[in-house]
């Protein structure tokens, strides 16, 4: 059995709830900027006609459900 005094535990035990902490809450912002940057892939703007749609396909250009005219992409950007 290792004897660890009890100071040198309770900093062991604190740094690792600490770096537990640390990797869910990057783990967390990494999964929802995923998140945001899929649904602002796929939300798409109509500028002829002012249609906001979704497009869960892998078409580079889906066309607009309500005038039929394609239209790319918008690039995700950082917020
Ligand atoms: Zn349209």
């Amino acid at each position: 059995m290792i004897r660890v005094p009890i100071s040198e535990f309770l900093e062991i035990y604190l740094g690792a709830i600490l770096l537990w902490l640390w990797t869910v809450w990057v783990g967390s912002n990494w999964i929802r900027n995923r998140r945001e940057r899929r649904a602002q892939r796929t939300l798409i703007h109509c500028h002829i006609c002012g249609w906001e749609y979704r497009d869960q396909s892998d078409v580079a250009c889906p066309p607009c459900p309500n005038c039929g005219r394609p239209h790319e992409r918008p690039q995700p950007t950082r917020i």
